[in-house]
Parts: structure tokens; sequence; C-alpha cells
């Protein structure tokens, strides 16, 4: 009885927790609160749960493995810096993925012993033991993978026939499963374990090809498998709150897979045979371009501080740069001098789903100025001046026209459309999908260089004495 409130507390504290992360202002303690709960249903199971009037025991091996988890997580969680979030994301992701594939692992054992003593199974619980391992291990290789391509370590990956290729493992993982799952024939066990390392090579050649701007679909994909194979767990030990929770991440996830298969305007179906990425001919670097204009500090300052309406387009630079703190303080120096400033966010924009509205809502700017994409392309019209900061890929006109990019298709921030348009980054070098931006070539765009929190330093100043 008490242990079923202790889940109850925890299920209710995730759905209050999911909910609080959807806004900036709560996210902090909403992330406490579904802590907090899942702190209750942990201990409450060390020490509450029964199996025929039996308790866990096995304290040495638990508390261990609790201890040796919180001091890594924790180290890892504070050394990391806050560019290198998205990839702990993933790594984290992957850990999730690894264990529901291990809980599989272990039960799949316990059956096959029971089920060679002619004990019956049910096809419910063999369902979910192979779902876990098979759903647990393609979503910690692949978050591996993409762990490797956030840091920059795994390079994209692709070959002819790789969507063939795909589909093939897949057929080969299902058929065998189906078959071990519906014939109850567990005396082969080592079709499990194919099972499960056919899953994990998945996991790689699934992601390994995913490149340029698509990551950010696959790394909520990712998420999502995580979920739905902590759920399986959940089943499989009819524990309330490990279903609550596994569903809860995988809905969460599938719903922001389809939000970003929206933003980056790709179909599901090709996410999931890990075809899309476009053709990487066009990408960059080959083509002729014009020369671009640079600007000086003291013209930038003077045409913002001119400016009736301005429009910040943060990007990954902008994190990087940790400038985010200074962006703020120029978003209020303008607004002084009687300048409109707002922002315009692309979902995609930096390493994470989210990855701008949270660096803006560090620096406290008022959500309220951040503008969705489809409402700051209507408003860069009647802009005068949009100031880019350390954006690349989000503002690239080549998605819309130029058919060999491999970002064509993606909506972007139609930059252009404003009077003028300022570049802050540090070169010429591209962004995440490694190609070329026309827009710097283009003659209402003025390249400002250097790391975004010294421009802006130094844009600040030059504007006071403006
Ligand atoms: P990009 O990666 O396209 O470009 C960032 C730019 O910032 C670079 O061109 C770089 O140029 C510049 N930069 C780097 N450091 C600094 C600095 N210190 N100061 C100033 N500029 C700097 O970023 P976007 O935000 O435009 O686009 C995000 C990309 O990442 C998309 O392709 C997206 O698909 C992908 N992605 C997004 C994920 C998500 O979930 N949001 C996940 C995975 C990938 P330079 O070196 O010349 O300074």
């Amino acid at each position: 009885m008490v242990l079923t409130i202790c889940y109850l507390i925890g299920s209710i504290t995730f759905i209050i927790g999911l909910k609080m992360l959807s806004h900036p202002a709560s996210a902090r303690k909403g992330n406490l609160v579904a802590a907090a709960g899942m702190a209750i249903a942990i201990v409450g199971t060390i020490f509450l749960y029964e199996e025929e009037g039996k308790k866990l025991g096995n304290y040495f091996w638990i508390f261990g493995g609790l201890a040796i988890g919180t001091v890594v997580g924790t180290l890892i969680a504070k050394k990391v810096k806050m560019t290198a979030m998205p990839e702990m994301v993933s790594l984290f992701n992957g850990m999730g993925g690894a264990c529901a594939a291990l809980i599989s692992i272990i039960e799949f054992q316990h059956i096959a012993h029971h089920l060679n003593n002619n004990v019956t199974a049910n096809y419910g619980l063999l369902i979910s033991i192979f779902l876990g391992a098979i759903i647990g291990s393609v979503s910690f290789a692949g978050s591996m993978i993409a762990w490797g391509k956030l840091n920059g370590t795994i390079k994209d990956f692709s070959y002819n026939g790789q969507q063939f290729i795909n589909v093939g493992l897949m057929a080969v993982i299902l058929g065998i499963a189906g078959y071990l799952v519906f014939s109850l024939s567990l005396t082969n066990a080592y079709w499990f374990y194919i099972i499960f390392v056919v899953s994990l090579l998945y996991g790689v050649l699934f992601v390994m090809p995913i490149g340029g701007a698509d990551m950010p679909v696959v790394i909520s994909l990712l998420n999502s498998f995580t979920g739905v194979a902590a759920a399986c767990g959940g089943f499989l030990y009819d524990n309330k709150v490990m279903l609550t929770g596994g569903i809860l991440v995988g809905a969460a996830g599938t719903l922001l897979t389809i939000l970003m298969c929206k933003a980056m305007n790709r179909s599901l179906k090709n996410v999931l045979l890990g075809s899309f990425g476009g053709n990487k001919a066009g990408a960059a670097g080959s083509k002729e371009q014009g020369s671009f204009k640079e600007i000086q500090l003291s013209d930038a300052a003077t045409i913002l501080a001119f400016a009736n309406k301005v429009m910040i387009v943060p990007g990954y630079g902008l994190a990087v740069a940790q400038a985010q703190h200074t962006c703020h303080e120029l978003e209020k120096l303008l607004e002084d001098k009687g300048v409109e400033v707002k922002y315009a966010i692309h979902p995609v924009a930096g390493r994470m789903p989210g990855h701008m509205n949270v660096l803006l809502a560090e620096a406290d700017v008022s959500y309220d100025k951040l503008l969705e994409m489809e409402d700051a392309n209507e408003e860069f019209r009647s802009t005068d001046v949009v100031l880019v900061l350390g954006a690349n890929d989000v503002v690239n006109p080549a998605a819309k026209k130029d058919p060999a990019s491999p970002i064509y298709g993606m909506p972007i921030l139609e930059v252009e459309q404003a009077k003028n348009v300022i570049v802050n980054k540090r070169s010429m070098k591209p962004g995440y999908a490694g190609i070329e931006n026309d827009l710097f070539f283009q003659p209402k765009t003025s390249m400002l260089f250097g790391d975004a929190k010294a421009a802006l330093q130094k844009l600040i100043t030059e504007i006071k004495s403006v």
C-alpha cells in the first residue's frame, strides 16, 4: 500500500514536472519536482518492494550501483560546459536505452530458464522483453553515435543503398523476434543475442548517415525510443511508475520528433529509413561566391542605435561564446535609445531542441520578446537591422533556393527581407551542415568578425558613445 502511494506520488510529480518544463521560468523547478518524485519511487522500491513475501535484499549491489551512478553523474554534470550540454543529453539518453536493454537481457534469461522447465510464459511478457531489448539497444547505439557527432569525433558516413540495408536489418530483427515470441521457442537462446547485436548494428547504421541539419530530428526520436524501452520494463515488472515515466518520455519525445520534422520539413518515414540528409554533392566550399562586405564596429553601432526596429537572430555561436548576458545588455541599451528589439528563434538553432530559449532565459531575456520562426518571418520586412549572432545554417537561403543543398527544404529565418543584415561570427567558416552561406555575400549583408561576446561588448561601448 505504502509502495503504491510512493509510485502514485512519483507518477504525479513526473506529470507536474513535465508541465513545468514547458516554460523557461518554471523549467528548473519542474526538473527538481520530477527528480524528487523519482527519488521517492526508487527509495520506496528498494525498501518496500516484496516478492513472495521477500524483500529485495542485494543492498550491497544496489547501493554500490547508486553510489557510482550518483558520483559519476554529478561530476559530469558539474564539469560539463553549457555548449556541451547537447552531447551530455545524448550520452545520458543512451544510458537509459542501455539500462532498458540490460533489463530485457536479464529477464530473458529468467524466462528462458522457466520455459525450458516447461513453465508457460505469456506473449505479453515476451513481447515486452524483446521490444525492450530491440528498442533499448537501438537507442543506446544510436545515441552513442549522436554523441560522437555532436562533439565532432564522428563524421557523417553514408553509402549507396543504405536504406535497403537498414530496412533489411529491421526485417531480420523483427522476423527472428516474431518467430521466437509466437512459437514460444526459446531453446536456442543465442537467437535472442543475435537480435540484440543486430539491433546495436542497426542503431549505428541508422544514425551514421544522418548529418547536416537533420540531427535534431534523430535526437528527439532517440529520446522517444528510450522512453518506450523503459515503458517495456514497466510492463515487464508490472511497475506503474516505470510505465508512467517511460510513456511520458516516449510520448513527449514522439511529439518533439513530429514538431522537429515539421520544423525541418522532413517526413518521419525518411527519418526511420535513415535516408535523409539530402544530396551532399551541393555541399559547399565548391561554389564560386562573390565578395563579402565587412563592417567596422563604429558603423555597426551607428546603424543599430539609429534603427527603429532590430531583430536579433541567436545561433550556436552565441552559446559557444556564452554571450547571452552581453546580448541582453545590448538589447536593454538599444531599448533605452528607443529602438524596438526582438529575437527571432529558429526551432533547430544551437545544438539541442529549445537551446536558444534556454540560453536567453538564463540571461533573463523576457519571453515575450522571442518570436517563433513563422512570426519572425512576417516581421523581417518591417525590420531595419537584423543582427545575426553566431547563427549560420538557420539563415542560409540555400535551404530555399538550392535543390542540391543538403539543407534544401528546411524552413529558415528569411533575414534577407530586412533592410540591413549584420552577421557576427569569427570567420567565413561554415556552420554545422558544413555548407557555405549565400547570405554572407548578398549586398544587404555586412560581416562583423570576432567572438560574439567580445564583439557585443565593443558594440555596447560604441553605442554608448553614439
Ligand atoms: P551553425 O552551427 O549553423 O553555425 C554556428 C556559427 O557560429 C558558425 O558558423 C561559427 O562560425 C559561429 N561561431 C562559433 N563560435 C562562435 C563565437 N565564439 N562567436 C561568434 N560566432 C561563433 O548554427 P545555427 O544555430 O545557425 O544552426 C544549428 C545547426 O545545428 C543546424 O544545422 C541544426 O540542424 C544543427 N543541429 C541542431 C540541433 C538542435 O537540436 N538544435 C542538434 C544537432 C544539430 P565561425 O567558426 O566562423 O565563428
